[in-house]
């Protein structure tokens, strides 16, 4: 049998994405020692391209927010909602929330390359072009073995690891952990365009969410950048993809098409990249944690795309687990439960809550509702900024409850 090369570190974080950044910056800059090994070479795609408000609290908690707001990113200050000629913007500078008033639109490979690069700027052992394959967590410390890209493999034994795989979700897979979603199988198609836009009234700095003018389940997203450029994409059931067809430009360009306020919006754009799909992407697990890990971001639970909270989550959640982490490398005896899992799952479940009326309806006639009062804006807003876990706000301490008072009340009144 050849001995296989083993190393001894204390954190090993899986995956350089948003999550895996924070959380390794976070433990470093606590004084621990972290290597984070991710698969793919930066700069590299990824699909999540705008930001929340609070996703910038964690960038600022781990040291990097100079860089992000240095680096020319589009600014963002809120979200817009079309449907038909009924138009609803929420500014994030008017929170119930005191929180931060603006956050950017990225492209993500740049985003999470800054990202990376700081965290290895600030000490943390960064290794590109390597994979996690097994890991074997039935011994004392848990090991690892990581596959590098001439084919050789080394094992590395560490205290404690942190799964930030993204859609790879390693450890759900190694350990069957996996669970289903309750949403529905949905699919998105993407691309990114020159956007001409040469309209007044569109706001580069918000996204603009459009919903199909007959098939109110369906969605587009405009995430203007700061280059002139838009990302544009299609959300739907996977049904409704049935019977169109299978070239993905076309198919993008044909749900738009019949999207008259959003084909308008773009009716200059160049369409010069070919169009991207991602289905099914909704994910859940049995358990957030274990001996020896934790998962974070999209390994762990992933929603839906609508209100963009993917990254503030997973920056939440990398914030949480380093905070838990910390106390127990120093020995302290901590309860990832009741530490991690129950609290970060409050503001997750907040969000699921507002995504399910969302398709529901419910809460995209609660958006256009322009009978409300402005305490009740600034309360949806601080939400859409991704203030989910301010249980201060009513709609976070009771989204079920406040979600049926306020649509009942537009079913009222529909102004
Ligand atoms: C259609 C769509 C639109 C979205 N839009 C938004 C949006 O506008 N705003 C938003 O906030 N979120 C959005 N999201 C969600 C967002 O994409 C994710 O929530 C976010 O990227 C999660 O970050 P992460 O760090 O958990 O994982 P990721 O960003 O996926 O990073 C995981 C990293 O792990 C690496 N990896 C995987 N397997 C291995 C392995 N075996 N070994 C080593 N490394 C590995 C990957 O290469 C990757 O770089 C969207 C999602 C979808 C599907």
């Amino acid at each position: 049998m050849p001995t296989v090369e083993m190393e001894r570190r204390q954190v090993m974080v899986i995956g350089a994405g948003p999550s895996g950044a924070i959380a390794a910056a976070l433990l470093k800059r606590k004084g621990h020692d972290v290597l984070m090994i991710e698969r793919q070479h930066f700069p590299r795609f990824s699909i999540g391209e705008s930001l929340l408000s609070h996703c910038l609290d964690f960038v600022e908690e781990a040291g990097m927010l100079e860089a992000v707001n240095a680096a020319g990113f589009q600014r963002k200050n809120g979200a817009a909602f079309a449907w038909g000629d009924q138009y609803s913007a929420f500014d994030f500078g008017d929170t119930f929330t005191n929180g931060k008033p603006t956050t950017f639109q990225v492209q993500r490979a740049d985003f999470d390359k800054l990202l990376a690069d700081q965290a290895e700027l600030q000490g943390v052992d960064v290794r590109y072009g390597e994979a996690i394959v097994s890991a074997d967590f039935s011994l004392p410390k848990p090991q690892l073995d990581v596959l590098r890209e001439d084919g050789s493999q080394y094992r590395v034994e560490a205290d404690f690891v942190l799964d930030a795989s993204g859609y790879g979700r390693v450890l759900p897979r190694l350990l069957d952990l996996e669970a289903p979603s309750n949403f529905p199988v949905r699919q998105a198609v993407f691309t990114h365009v020159e956007d001409c836009i040469d309209s007044p009234a569109f706001d580069r700095e918000k996204i603009l969410i459009t919903t199909h003018p007959t098939q109110r389940d369906i969605w587009f997203w405009t995430i203007p950048f700061s280059n002139g450029r838009c990302s544009v994409g299609v959300v739907a059931a996977a049904e409704h993809f049935e019977g169109r067809t299978e070239n993905l430009d076309d198919c993008l360009r044909g749900f738009i098409a019949e999207t008259p306020s959003l084909a308008g919006v773009l009716n200059n754009a160049v369409w010069d990249t070919p169009a991207r799909t991602i289905g099914g992407y909704s994910a859940n697990v049995k358990t957030l944690h274990g001996p020896g890990f934790a998962l974070l971001g999209n390994a762990a639970e992933f929603l839906d795309p609508v209100f963009s909270s993917g990254v503030t989550i997973a920056m939440r959640s990398a914030s949480m687990a380093a905070g838990v982490l910390h106390r127990q490398l120093q020995g302290e005896s901590v309860d990832w439960q009741t530490e991690f899992a129950e609290p970060l799952k409050r503001g997750v479940n907040t969000f699921r809550c507002y995504v399910e009326g969302w398709y529901a309806g419910t809460f995209q006639d609660v958006i256009f509702y322009q009978g409300g009062t402005a305490e009740i804006r600034r309360m949806i807003s601080s939400i859409l900024a991704g203030y989910a876990w301010d249980e201060r706000n009513p709609f976070v301490s009771e989204p079920k409850r406040r979600l049926r008072m306020i649509s009942d009340l537009c079913a009222q009144d529909p102004t």
